[in-house]
């Protein structure tokens, strides 16, 4: 076949009107075919998210959400359960018939109360990898209210239109986790007193995007690119989740409790104990009390709240979880054919230093990293096949990494 009579095999054009042709076994194809075609490919994938959704859903009941949690997320039993509940109820109300009866079943949008490093993103990750669908982690206290210096709200749904490819339709029954809400309180309960610009402004253009509402938004975020062609996100299906530590809540829940319980004596003693399980009696009041606003609360009608994490879970988040600290460095070091041997001893002491120097669960991994880097710079390469961690080996290297360090890091 000569050059000149070259065409595409599927609207016919000659080589000359088109700026490519890619030549088959028996045939051509054009750029426009090869665009137009792409376009296809990408709209039948898509319709095909409702029904792998719902499939995934309607195999996933509450109760094996909770299981799958379990497998990641160690104690927080209450939480767990709460949120199987709220999720299964999330995506059924999704994919409900529209019928005659006029119920319409609320979004159970969810907010958690608990201290930093306790695991609320973790939750808010393992449900999204569950169910795959596409997750944005947002901070809070960098948004504000339209016009001011920050991020304007519905860069929220930027990030989760870029975790889902730009697949609008997964975006749409994607999960967003707002951290640190409690960021974003009303300086003062009383609404009167001044404007509160950084906190109230932002709560009221969250409230838009929690109800579920058609959003303009800049695909690219930010104000950097004001030529963009904004996307119409609607918000009706998304799930949001948010999350904070709301330092002092205890105060208004304890005060709350002991109104009610007027004319019963509690020893100090006992008062003391009981502030770390203060939270299990939260009630959306408090979150009112502490500085947001009703609307805030009540589009997010599910309240949980997360455990502080004592020694016992600790221990068992080194070692137990599927993807545990420990297992991941086992893993690495078998790759360069070398057993890696934790004594229980060892544990217990990173442990003890992770409590002692209040460093939490994200503190183990540095504490972890601190003792195994001179090994796992030292050791590939070698001769040596077991790496034995022991109690004094532990102390040694982490004498040598200087624990003022870590602290700063976590
Ligand atoms: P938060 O969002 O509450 O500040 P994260 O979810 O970011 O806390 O937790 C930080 C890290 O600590 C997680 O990546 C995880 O490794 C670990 N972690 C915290 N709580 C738990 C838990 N209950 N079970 C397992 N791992 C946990």
């Amino acid at each position: 076949m000569s050059k000149e009579v070259l065409e595409c095999s599927f609207c016919g054009r000659k080589k000359v009107d088109t700026s490519l042709l890619i030549a088959g076994i028996d045939a051509h194809i054009c750029d426009r075919c090869i665009q137009q075609a792409h376009g296809i490919v990408v709209e039948e994938g898509s319709q095909g998210v409702d029904q792998q959704l719902s499939k995934d859903v309607m195999l996933k009941k509450p109760k094996t959400i909770k299981a799958f949690l379990d497998d990641y997320v160690i104690g927080q039993e209450h939480t767990k359960k709460v949120m199987s509940v709220a999720v299964y109820n999330h995506y059924k109300r999704l994919l409900q018939p529209v019928t005659e009866d006029d119920i319409d079943i609320q979004k159970s949008n969810i907010i958690i109360v608990g201290q930093t490093g306790t695991g609320k993103t973790l939750v808010a990750k393992t449900i999204a990898r569950m169910l795959n669908v596409p997750l944005a982690i947002v901070d809070a206290t960098v948004l504000t209210q339209a016009g001011y210096v920050g991020e304007d709200v519905e860069t929220i749904l930027t990030r989760l239109l870029q975790a889902a490819d730009y697949n609008l339709e997964k975006a749409e029954k994607g999960i967003v986790f707002i951290d640190e809400i409690d960021k974003i309180a009303r300086k003062s309960d009383n609404p009167s007193i001044t404007r509160d610009v950084s906190g109230e402004g932002v709560q009221q253009a969250l409230l838009k995007l929690l109800e579920g509402t058609v959003v303009n938004v800049p695909p690219k975020g930010g104000r950097k690119h004001p030529d963009q062609k904004f996307i119409e996100v609607n918000t009706e299906n998304i799930l949001f989740i948010a999350g904070g530590a709301f330092d002092g809540i205890e105060r208004h829940i304890s005060k709350r409790l002991n109104m009610q319980a007027v004319g019963f004596s509690a020893s100090k003693k006992e008062n003391s104990l009981e502030k770390d399980q203060m939270l299990r009696y939260i009630i959306p009041r408090d979150l009112k009390q502490f500085g947001l606003i009703p609307e805030i609360i009540g589009r997010l009608p599910v309240l949980t709240y997360m455990n502080p994490l004592d020694k016992g879970t600790l221990r068992s988040i080194l070692t137990e979880p599927k993807n545990a600290i420990i297992k991941q460095y086992k893993k690495l070091f078998e790759m360069d054919n070398i057993e890696l041997i934790v004594t229980t001893e060892a544990l217990d002491f990173i442990v003890d230093q992770a409590i002692e120097y209040k460093l939490g669960a994200r503190g183990l991994r540095s504490l972890c990293e601190a003792i195994l880097t001179d090994a796992m710079f030292e050791l590939p390469g070698g001769d040596q096949t077991t790496l034995s961690v022991t109690q004094q080996y532990a102390e040694e290297k982490l004498n040598k990494a200087t624990i003022k360090k870590l602290k700063a890091v976590s």
